[in-house]
């Protein structure tokens, strides 16, 4: 149920570059909610006018401007029983945040491999963004502080399928201390959250003045802490879903000031009414307005890191992982796509894969914080055979050539739920069970049954409306 908006927020925001109170109330009051969804473009690459999750196909299709790769669909559709979602196909993900592929686009070079950490990660809308952005043998590190919270980014990082990702559940302090090694850090902060007031009517209860003051305190601890890991050059992405000038502007002035990083300017197209707005210390900012634009409201600006050291890998610290040997990686090729370029290391007695250029990175990570994935999750060697991981399923590494059984949307369903499946006669062993063509786990086919081996902690539960 809709609240109208507390009158000191109004107040706080009245003078702010772009704030239309009459406009953004109208559009509060309104109950209007839009629907975005972002592509994977390592795995599909959507189908058109109609969203192919549709049956009725009354659910169309409409590009995100300022986005590759996401769409507006006119109507929600039943996310939880459209297997191409659990096979990582797609996120769903607001619009505005989408913003962040622009900044990224504009201040960094992203042909090269780099090193990037995505800060405050969970659930992991932002950081499967940037996978798609990155060349194959970049390092993405995913964080996020909250413990409860990082098993859900880690679903949706395994979802994406990307070898090269990391996920951590670390303190911004701990990374910190990883001096001058990344080449981008996104920090997209904890905040007082006024953005979502129109999706989450809730937020509206819980604003208050003094949580603003208390969240900017706590986005420039985050940014004091972090800032050390950046490299001298590199670039860090502040973003937030906040209005408050304290939360955006200047929390912008502090790191010019305090940290004495260079604000970015960005080009917008002025066809899609994001608010360019200038900090007292003459930085750059970008607001989204729900009024204004297709989404709810986001603040994003980009700063680069101007003094620091070069980065070395410490010296002690590369020898840490148990690579396999050549015969064992041998016996992993059957199992991936050709022409990847990795290596196979052992974490916690199972066999992992990532690419061969951030083998010294994840051995540095390994030493430098407490990672709860690295690169792909393979398998593990049980009696005579090989057993496949899950993650190995969805990851796009992943051999095409593999045994595989398409299904129908009626059967993907089924098998998510982790229910009983039938196949072909004549077909044994480790299989692939596919729904459009995308990969959404491991079936074993047995003379008698059919084994499924979907996780038990993601099936679906909620019963077909
Ligand atoms: N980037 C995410 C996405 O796009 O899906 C959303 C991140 S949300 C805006 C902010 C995140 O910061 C939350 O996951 C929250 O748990 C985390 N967080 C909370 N307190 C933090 C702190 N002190 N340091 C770092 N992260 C924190």
């Amino acid at each position: 149920m809709y609240s109208s908006l507390p009158k000191e927020f109004i107040a706080s925001i009245g003078g702010v570059k772009g704030f239309d109170a009459a406009a953004f109330e109208a559009v509060h009051a309104s109950g209007g909610q839009v629907v975005s969804v972002r592509l994977n473009p390592a795995k599909w690459s959507g189908a058109g006018m109609i969203w192919p999750g549709d049956e009725t196909a009354a659910v169309r299709m409409e590009k995100v401007p300022w986005s590759s790769w996401g769409y507006y669909l006119n109507e929600r559709p039943s996310f939880t029983f459209d297997p191409l979602l659990h096979a990582g196909a797609y996120y769903v993900q607001e619009a505005s945040s989408m913003l962040l592929e622009q900044a990224l686009r504009q201040t960094v070079d992203l042909c090269r491999p780099l090193r990037v950490l995505d800060l405050c990660a969970a659930p992991g809308g932002k950081s499967t963004l940037i996978q798609s952005l990155l060349t194959e043998d970049s390092l993405l590190v995913s964080n996020e502080v909250i413990r409860g919270r990082a098993g859900i980014l880690q679903e949706n990082i395994i979802k994406w399928g990307a070898a090269g990702a990391v996920v951590t559940n670390n303190d911004p302090r701990d990374l910190g201390r990883m001096e001058n090694y990344f080449d981008v850090i996104v920090v997209d902060a904890p905040c007082s959250g006024s953005g979502l007031f129109r999706r989450e009517p809730e937020a509206i209860e819980e604003w208050s003045p003094e949580n603003v003051q208390l969240c900017c305190q706590r986005q420039q601890r985050i940014l004091a802490d972090i800032w050390p890991a950046l490299r001298k050059g590199g670039i860090l992405i502040y973003s937030t879903c906040s209005y408050s000038v304290e939360e955006d502007e200047e929390i912008l002035d502090w790191m010019m000031d305090a940290l004495q990083a260079g604000s970015c300017r960005l080009m917008t197209d002025p066809a899609w009414n994001i608010v360019e707005s200038q900090s007292a210390g003459g930085g750059y900012g970008y607001r989204c307005y729900p009024d204004k634009l297709k989404g709810e409201g986001f603040f994003i600006a980009a700063v680069q890191k101007n003094e620091g050291d070069a980065f070395s890998y410490p010296r002690q610290k590369k020898q840490g992982l148990e690579k396999l040997s050549r015969s064992q990686a041998e016996e992993m090729r059957p199992w991936i796509e050709e022409g990847k370029e990795l290596f196979f290391f052992r974490h916690e007695g199972l066999v992992r894969a990532a690419p061969a250029r951030i083998a010294e990175d994840i051995a540095y990570l390994q030493s430098s914080c407490y990672l709860k994935k690295a690169g792909v999750l393979m398998g593990e060697q049980g009696g005579k055979e090989f057993i496949p991981e899950h993650e190995l399923a969805l990851s796009v590494i992943a051999g095409r050539q593999l045994p595989a059984l398409e299904l129908s949307r009626q059967e993907a369903i089924e098998y998510l739920r982790k229910e009983e499946i039938r196949a072909e006669q004549g077909r044994k062993g480790w299989t692939l069970v596919r729904y459009q063509g995308q990969n959404l786990g491991w079936v074993k086919i047995l003379p008698n049954r059919v084994n499924n081996y979907y996780p038990k902690e993601w099936r679906i539960l909620k019963r077909m409306p």
